[in-house]
């Protein structure tokens, strides 16, 4: 008898947790639907602009103004949060870039520092 109703109170229990979880997945969902595609290193624009996802493998011949330490995360152009592995660039609209890209027109963001 009382094995009965710990079972229904379970059941129950669960049910309200099901309930409750379903609009956090469905947002989860949505989000994740939503995420930006990140840049093709080998699309135009990102060529044009020396696009790469790791900015320690920039040819620091080809790009003289390359320094150590640039990398999107901290440049002016982009627009993810800080700790976020990739984030919007306003020169990549609808695109992510990877925090850790670099491009040759990378500026430093106010307030930001190298690293
Ligand atoms: Fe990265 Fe800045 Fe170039 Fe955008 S403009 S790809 S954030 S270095």
């Amino acid at each position: 008898m009382s094995h009965d109703r710990i079972s229904r109170r379970s059941l129950l229990k669960g049910a309200l947790l099901t309930l409750a979880a379903a609009p956090a997945a469905g947002m989860l969902t949505r989000e994740a639907v939503a995420a930006n595609p990140l840049v093709d290193p080998n699309d135009g624009q990102a060529k044009a602009l020396s696009y790469t996802p790791d900015a320690t493998k920039v040819d620091a011949k080809a790009n003289p103004n390359y320094k150590p330490g640039q990398h999107c995360a901290n440049c002016i152009q982009y627009t993810g949060k800080a700790g976020d592995a990739e984030g919007g660039c306003n020169l990549f609209p609808g695109k992510a870039v990877k925090s850790t890209g670099w491009c040759k027109v990378w500026v430093l963001k106010p307030g930001a520092t190298l690293g």
